[in-house]
């Protein structure tokens, strides 16, 4: 239901909760988090709300990354469990991806993974994403070209952010029919489903277009289509007060 994403040179994830919390008047049942750190991913997530994961942190605290992910979740599909919390991460624990909206083929890709030796291990419709993202990256060893792979195969409404242990520099965004804001900061790039969620940060943002893919890094973005062909990208300045 809310997503966050950050590269920079803050910590991760003290700029991914603080977002997360901003999001919260949007209801959620369980929220997640993955930073890249120490050449692999860390993740938490909990059901309930942003304090049974705050707990969790706290009991089991994750390495400092300057680049990560987070999510608070409106279950769709499988019920509002830890396991079914995002983020969702491949068998390997390399790439980790959030998602709001219905993948609505997402059984038949199941299916096809399955066959294919992968273990999944959610009721959800967005682990395939994490799956199909590990296969593209194998081949070609790069997360925003493998999204943009994996969406040209997703039918429904999607919004997507992933991050991958092999570019902890880069944070990956894809929409179509949801919504997603770049925000663009002084050596620091923050994605989110509202721009609320960085409005601390930076009040220069991107909204995405229908069927776009953004690779973030600390010193910029980069948008395409899914077919990898350079998007118009026109910068806005968020002109609301901070205080809302
Ligand atoms: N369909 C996904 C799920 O049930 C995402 C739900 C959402 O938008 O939060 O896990």
């Amino acid at each position: 239901c809310g997503i966050v994403g950050y590269v920079g040179s803050q910590s991760a994830l003290d700029v991914v909760l603080a977002g997360l919390k901003r999001l919260e008047y949007r209801g959620y049942d369980s929220a997640g988090v993955a930073v890249a750190a120490d050449g692999g991913l860390a993740a938490a997530k909990k059901a309930g709300k942003l304090v049974n994961l705050e707990k969790e942190l706290v009991d089991r605290p994750l390495p400092t990354g300057t680049s990560g992910i987070g999510h608070t979740r409106w279950a769709t599909h499988g019920g509002p469990t830890d396991a079914n919390a995002h983020p969702h991460l491949d068998n390997a624990g390399r790439v980790a991806v959030v998602h709001n909206g219905i993948i609505e083929n997402f059984a038949a890709l199941r299916a096809e993974l399955a066959d294919r030796g992968h273990r999944l291990v959610s009721e959800t419709d967005t682990e395939v994403v994490a799956h199909l993202l590990a296969e593209e990256y194998s081949a070609c060893a790069d997360l925003a070209e493998s999204m943009r792979l994996v969406c040209r195969r997703l039918d429904g409404a999607f919004t997507l952010v992933a991050v991958h242990a092999d570019e902890p520099d880069v944070v990956v965004g894809a929409r179509r029919n949801s919504p997603l804001v770049v925000g663009v900061g002084e050596g620091e790039s923050f994605l989110a489903s509202d721009v609320s969620a960085f409005i601390a940060h930076t009040r220069s943002a991107i909204e995405l277009g229908q069927d776009q893919v953004v690779e973030l890094r600390r010193d910029g973005v980069t948008v395409t289509d899914f077919d990898g062909n350079a998007a118009d990208v026109r910068t806005f300045h968020i002109d609301w007060d901070a205080s809302a």
